[in-house]
């Protein structure tokens, strides 16, 4: 398929990256961490979801580097052994303080992080996600790692830290698809306001986005959202290709990458696909994957 449209496809292993901080996750933090070194903290405070990698990795990452890390996650009727996400928060020494969603609805405010600093001491406080400067500035190093000619570059979107930060590091002629896993998500729009709360000037931002092509139909209803069509592809891509993909991020990325080649509109093209990470937790898909193997 990718001879016959004369297509040549890279994988970029973020994956492999480090083996519990994955992929983006520890690139987002890179530059959070040092700063957080640099202002004399303690350690980090972020916030997520019951299922969020990023606490993961946070939780893993200051762990290993000797930062106390707190976890403020959504949802007061959780606790540390809800879920393996938030066993695996706790096994690496993150303090979590779950709070109602009302609570959470304040993440952003810089009074709110005041009064978590009065309980919890001395932080860095992080975004969600690693949504910041430093997430974007950690994310431009991925394109400089590569020394291939690519023409197009496929990513995966949350909070569109990572894609931010690669556009940015592009070359004049390419171009970055970026496939937001979210439902009714406007791309163009997170992008714009993450660049502005960082700081960056809001007339390059709009200059970036002429080498931004949006595919949003491609999240499969959504966020944690799956097909059997979509673990059909993920079963499919390790077998031909070795390449493990996970059902919330890669594989929809990938789908897409596929998908567009299929369609005849990357015809010739290099194309490069970041393989963000986040295969840790898919052990159900492992089962699976064993199952099909022998049917
Ligand atoms: C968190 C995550 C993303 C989303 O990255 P953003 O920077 O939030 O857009 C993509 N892929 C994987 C594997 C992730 O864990």
């Amino acid at each position: 398929m990718f001879e016959q449209h004369g297509v040549q496809v890279y994988v970029k292993r973020d994956d492999l990256i480090h083996e519990e901080v994955s992929g983006n996750k520890w690139r987002k933090l890179k530059y959070n961490i040092l700063r957080c070194r640099e202002a004399k903290r303690e350690g980090i405070l972020t916030f997520g979801g019951a299922y969020s990698n990023h606490l993961v990795a946070t939780a893993a990452a200051c762990k290993e580097l000797g930062f106390r890390s707190v976890g403020v996650v959504r949802g007061d009727e959780l606790n540390p052994k809800s879920n393996e996400t938030l066993k695996r928060c706790e096994t690496y020494g993150m303090e979590l303080h779950f709070v109602s969603r009302e609570e959470y609805g304040m993440k952003n405010e810089r009074m709110y992080h005041e009064d978590l600093m009065e309980t919890f001491g001395n932080m860095f406080v992080v975004p969600e996600g690693g949504a910041n400067y430093y997430g974007i500035i950690g994310c431009q190093e991925v394109m400089g790692e590569i020394e291939t000619e690519i023409d197009a570059v496929f990513i995966a979107q949350g909070t569109t830290t990572s894609s931010c930060g690669v556009l940015m590091s592009l070359q004049q002629h390419q171009v970055l698809h970026a496939v937001p896993v979210l439902k009714g998500f406007d791309s163009k729009l997170e992008m714009e306001t993450l660049f502005s709360r960082s700081g960056f000037d809001m007339e390059y931002c709009s200059e970036l986005f002429d080498q931004l092509m949006v595919h949003d139909n491609y999240h499969f209803n959504g966020y944690g959202r799956y097909t059997n069509e979509l673990l059909d592809f993920i079963n499919d891509t390790y077998r031909k290709f070795g390449l493990r993909l996970d059902p919330v991020y890669t594989s929809k990325a990938f789908y897409a990458l596929i998908d567009q080649v299929k369609e005849g509109n990357l015809d010739g093209k290099h194309i490069l696909f970041i393989h963000t990470g986040g295969v840790q937790g898919t052990a159900s898909i492992e089962a699976k994957e064993n199952r099909s193997l022998h049917e």
